[in-house]
């Protein structure tokens, strides 16, 4: 299916209903444990000699083509689908990090990510290093040192729908020996492509526009398979061991099993084989689902998104309008060079005046709901200091861009017109006409 386009891809890669009893639709395998028929066929399947599934912690043929999908959607060599978006940052982060060192790291990131960076993964060792200027690629290289284990960066910054020069940072790191992770969430593979950029490892949030319906927590990890890790500063990669071991009982590495695919082969095998954070199979087939529309649904959320942001750009209330795909954004001329789809539905916004303002302005709207989520069908409104970033202290969100007075918007597949009439009634009662 490689061979394919992406419209083609995004409905049938990795299914063949000849493998599963003609179904058309991708099956929900509803099961903890796969039949291992003998003694000797078990052997096999456990050291890797024979592929085939054993245990749903590890893998499961629902969530395996979801794996797939997302692997040549983005033209890569494997992908690994995790039980959050979450879990997929925290085992790419632990496992390039593993036995210590650094990441370098832009300051503006999704608040989770931003905490765990700053106080969870130091814990475990792993320190972050945040570059002051995000969009400077030399500001990445001065940080790099011999301790330095990845480059994390997101395609498109959430809230603030900045963008970065991917391919600028994606050459710095690689100067040094590193690869770089792109948290792609936002953007989804359909608005841009990470690999085709520099990127090694892309993590996704698969809750938010993969999924895009709102009802359902996913994340995944891909991996370019082109990378080549350094023997001395990834040893994880390179340790043999008896966990590993081939069917004759030889110690391996990951990279002895496959070496195009040393990140999804330890995540697989050693991070959800000790942590868990699987993904369920009803859920790999709701994430299927949603991504058979990807296409439809960010075209029009895109569209729908350029118009409010249009109605926005003439609005006296709204302070400074954060898109990428703004004429008025400093972004602009990135966003026409890698994003010839658009950037998409996020948006955010500072609102004249303070809490006040933000609270009866988000209480006043009628057809936006208000929850954290972002690419659904649905639009949404929140705002990020009092909710998604409120884990960072107020001078970390000064930092980050997050003032008390920033609204976010999500905007879903509403009638454009009744999206616009919501915003404008819910200015009327904030200030009064
Ligand atoms: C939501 C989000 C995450 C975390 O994903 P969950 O599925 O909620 O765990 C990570 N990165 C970005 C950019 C996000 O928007």
């Amino acid at each position: 299916m490689s061979d394919l386009r992406f419209d083609t891809q995004r409905i049938h890669a990795g299914y063949d209903p000849d493998d599963h009893r003609d179904s058309v639709s991708t099956p929900i395998y509803q099961t903890a444990a796969f039949d291992l028929s003998d003694p000797d066929r078990a052997r096999r399947l456990w050291t890797k000699e024979e592929p085939g599934n054993i245990y749903s912690r590890i893998g499961n043929p629902t969530v395996e083509v979801l794996e797939q999908r997302i692997a040549d959607l983005d033209g890569g060599s494997a992908a690994i689908a995790l039980g959050s978006g979450m879990s997929a940052v925290t085992f790419a982060i632990l496992l390039l990090g593993e036995g210590g060192g650094n990441i370098v790291s832009g300051s503006s990131l999704y608040g989770a990510t931003q905490e765990a960076l700053r106080h969870f993964y130091p814990k475990f060792g792993i320190s972050t290093r945040f570059v002051e200027d995000r969009s400077d690629p030399n500001a990445y290289e001065q940080l790099i040192d011999d301790d330095t284990k990845a480059v994390y960066i997101e395609s498109i910054s959430n809230p603030n729908v900045e963008l970065v020069d991917v391919d600028a940072i994606a050459e710095v790191a690689h100067r040094h020996g590193v690869p770089l992770i792109v948290d792609n969430t936002v953007a989804t593979p359909y608005l841009f492509r990470p690999f085709e950029h520099g990127a090694d490892i892309i993590v996704y949030s698969a809750t938010k526009g993969i999924a895009g319906h709102g009802n359902v927590v996913a994340g995944l990890v891909v991996e370019n398979g082109t990378f080549a890790y350094d023997r001395d500063r990834y040893p994880q990669l390179y340790e043999r061991t008896y966990k590993l071991r081939d069917v004759a009982g030889n110690f391996r590495s990951v990279v002895d099993i496959n070496p195009r695919t040393p990140i999804t082969t330890a995540l697989r095998l050693v991070y959800l084989g000790f942590i868990g954070a699987k993904l369920s199979p009803f859920e790999a087939y709701l994430v299927l689902q949603g991504l058979t529309t990807i296409s439809e649904r960010l075209d029009r959320q895109t569209a729908n998104t350029e118009r409010i942001v249009r109605y926005l750009e003439t609005n006296s209330h709204v302070r400074k309008l954060n898109y990428a795909g703004a004429s008025s954004s400093p972004y602009h001329t990135l966003a026409k060079r890698d994003f010839p789809r658009g950037v998409g539905s996020l948006l955010s916004f500072e609102l004249d005046g303070g809490l006040d303002e933000v609270k009866t302005f988000i209480t006043a709207l009628r057809v936006f709901s208000y929850h954290v989520n972002i690419g659904d069908v649905r639009s949404l409104v929140a705002n990020p200091a009092g909710t998604t970033h409120t884990v960072l202290p107020p001078d970390v969100q000064e930092l980050a861009g997050i003032p008390a007075n920033l609204i976010r918007l999500s905007i879903g597949l509403e009638d454009p017109d009744d999206l616009i009439e919501d915003l404008q009634q819910a200015f009327a009662k904030t200030y009064g006409r």
